[in-house]
């Protein structure tokens, strides 16, 4: 495809996203919680919805592989309503970066890449909220992620977790403690999709015991991220983990405690397949 063309279909899936965007916003789901619906009709009121922002295409170095595009306007059709919470806080940091911006793989051409990548994986059946989901193993590149739930998640997220898993080791983790990841239902999320995770701690080869956000996660006073220099080893260790993965890009969002009190005690991660605003806070 020429340069031209692979623009005229950026533009079409565009049109496509944005009347996706007008149908949501004029009917908004109305089982939520009227607490919730309220801050998040405040929040869309001063900071737009998910697609208000600059936008999030084009997406990825080369050309897009069969049906990709339209894989994105489906996801963009969930989440185009959904309220811009992270223009909320001043101090976040934006990248846009359209080489390092995945598109959603096609459910079979995913198992294959998982399977290339030596990850260890099952398909379950149908799971709500979730497009082409997967099981994953317990150890992902030497990582053991450790869950109270199965490590259900939507398969390009497991190709993710396959990235930071390398990346992790990298940096000395052999264990990963999650919080959460598939939230069926839940409003506003990628959890909802399972295309996000949050991690509660994060064990190292060099300490024998878990390395816990709670108390050992340090914040700036001037609410800087990987710009700043904790004073601690352990925080040094956890701002070292989640930067790197902001780095490599391997998720689209990064959210440490910098970003809100409901984060205080966990790094949230996820991926925005199709968006090429990656985030930081
Ligand atoms: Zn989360």
């Amino acid at each position: 495809m020429t340069a031209a063309g692979r623009d005229a279909v950026h533009r079409s899936a565009a049109a496509r996203i944005a009347a996706a965007l007008l149908a949501l916003t004029a009917a908004p789901p109305a089982s939520h919680a009227a607490n919730k619906e309220d801050v998040a009709r405040q929040v869309i009121a001063t900071h737009g919805t998910y697609l208000d922002s600059a936008a999030p295409m084009p997406c990825g170095a080369g050309e897009p592989a069969e049906g990709a595009l339209a894989r994105v306007g489906e996801l963009f059709a969930k989440v185009a309503a959904w309220p811009n919470f992270r223009a909320v806080y001043p101090m976040g940091t934006w990248a846009k970066d359209v080489a390092a911006c995945r598109l959603p793989a096609a459910p079979d051409a995913c198992a294959q890449l998982l399977a290339q990548a030596g990850v260890a994986f099952t398909t379950p059946a149908a799971v709500p909220g979730i497009e082409a989901p997967v099981e994953l193993g317990a150890t992902v590149g030497g990582v053991r992620f450790v869950s109270s739930a199965p490590l259900v998640m939507a398969c390009d997220l497991a190709l993710a977790l396959a990235r930071a898993a390398e990346v992790m080791a990298a940096a000395g983790v052999e264990k990963v403690g999650v919080l959460s990841l598939h939230r069926p239902g839940a409003a506003y999320t990628f959890h909802s999709l399972g295309l996000a995770m949050d991690v509660q701690w994060v064990k190292a080869k060099k300490w024998g015991a878990p390395v816990w956000l709670a108390g050992s996660f340090e914040q700036d006073p001037k609410e800087r991220t990987c710009e700043y220099k904790p004073a601690t080893p352990k925080g040094r260790f956890l701002m070292d983990v989640a930067c790197a993965l902001w780095g490599a890009k391997v998720f689209t969002t990064v959210i440490t405690p910098n970003y809100n009190k409901a984060h205080a005690n966990h790094f949230h991660f996820d991926l925005r397949t199709g968006d090429n605003r990656f985030y930081l806070r």
